[in-house]
């Protein structure tokens, strides 16, 4: 069972390792964003809730999200393990998440942050086109990771609980690096 929570700015490319590593090892690819995501399309309460949130590139509040990852969580659905894939993404929801695992008497393996220089991040970012991709949103979503989510890298560094990867080379290098980390992990 991995159990592993992935770290980095937006673009850093979380999300496509995430999917890439998750599938290789049969775990669950738990995306907030793409979850939140997948209720405003639907507008579903939970969606229209987040989605002024979201496009103003914001953080949608704790609780909602929280809901999410704990009803993930609860219902691995015969996956081997999972991987958080934008969640933490401040300090509170860290505890959160603490509190959370503790109660279903879980731990995570470890944080994984990716790390990618700025420049590269917004290029990679305005190219992608998503809906919250625009330049304006790009830089709020940049501010709100370094003011909110970039603090986590000490909390779990503090713990010995952080092992960072080079995100800026090709992206099968940048799984072989997080596979290396699964490996050592594992019993
Ligand atoms: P992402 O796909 O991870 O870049 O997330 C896209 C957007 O969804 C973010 O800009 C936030 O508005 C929202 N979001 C995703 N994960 C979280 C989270 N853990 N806490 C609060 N908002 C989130």
């Amino acid at each position: 069972m991995i159990k592993l929570i992935f770290l980095g700015p937006p673009g850093s490319g979380k999300g496509t390792q995430a999917a890439i590593v998750s599938e290789r090892v049969n775990a669950a690819h738990i995306s907030t964003g793409e979850i939140l995501r997948s209720a405003v399309t639907q507008q579903t309460p939970l969606g229209q809730d987040a989605q002024k949130f979201m496009d103003k590139g914001e953080l949608v509040p704790d609780h909602l999200v929280l809901g999410l990852v704990r009803e993930k969580l609860q219902n691995l659905d015969g996956y081997a393990g999972w991987i958080l894939d934008g969640f933490p993404r401040n300090e509170l929801q860290a505890q959160l998440l603490d509190d959370l695992l503790r109660e279903i008497h879980q731990a995570s393996d470890c944080a994984i942050n990716l790390e990618v220089p700025d420049e590269i991040l917004i290029a990679r970012l305005l190219k992608r086109g998503r809906k919250d991709d625009s330049e304006e949103v790009v830089r709020t979503r940049l501010e709100v990771y370094r003011e909110q989510t970039a603090p986590l890298i000490d909390f779990y560094r503090s713990r010995q609980h952080l092992i960072s990867v080079n995100g800026h080379v090709a992206i099968d290098q940048v799984t072989h690096q997080i596979q290396q980390v699964i490996e050592q992990k594992r019993p």
